[in-house]
């Protein structure tokens, strides 16, 4: 993403949302040359499709995965907003990796990774849930359904 300024071919984002549309993220970067600031929108491509344990695929879904991490981060210091960020980071992950497919395994152990520099409480949560359930598909039912683990 060149600056549209200077031509810079870095920047750094410094604000992440989604918008209405729940594939579309816009994002505020900054340029590391000139240090003006402008806006992208990126869409996200969900060809990825995710493999179940079960062996079985499914789409990938921004809206499930930031709904079953949002479940685990009620009433931790995470807002809405870094949920929304975290499943839009682990979505654009799967996309800059080019991958075609991802396992429910691979999903899980990116948000733990994140959670666990974000809020001990939402990555014990998560963890725990995550390990007892062993799918993904499992974990994102069950989490938003009982708040406890
Ligand atoms: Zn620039």
């Amino acid at each position: 993403m060149h600056c549209p300024f200077c031509n810079h071919p870095e920047s750094k984002v410094t604000d992440s949302r989604n918008s209405t549309d729940q594939n579309m993220i816009k994002r505020r970067r900054e340029c590391l040359s000139c240090g003006k600031r402008f806006t992208t929108f990126e869409t996200i491509e969900l060809n990825a499709q995710v493999r179940k344990r079960n062996g079985t695929f499914q789409d990938f879904s921004l809206e499930k995965l930031r709904s079953g991490i949002a479940a685990c981060c009620r009433h931790t210091r995470i807002s809405n907003d870094e949920v929304r960020t975290l499943a839009s980071e682990i979505a654009s992950e799967v996309q800059h990796r080019g991958l075609r497919e991802v396992s429910t395994t691979q999903i899980g152990e990116m948000v733990m990774e994140r959670l666990k520099k974000l809020d001990s409480v939402a990555y014990i949560r998560f963890a725990c849930v995550y390990k007892r359930f062993k799918d993904m598909d499992e974990l994102m039912d069950a989490i938003q359904t009982a708040s406890t683990c």
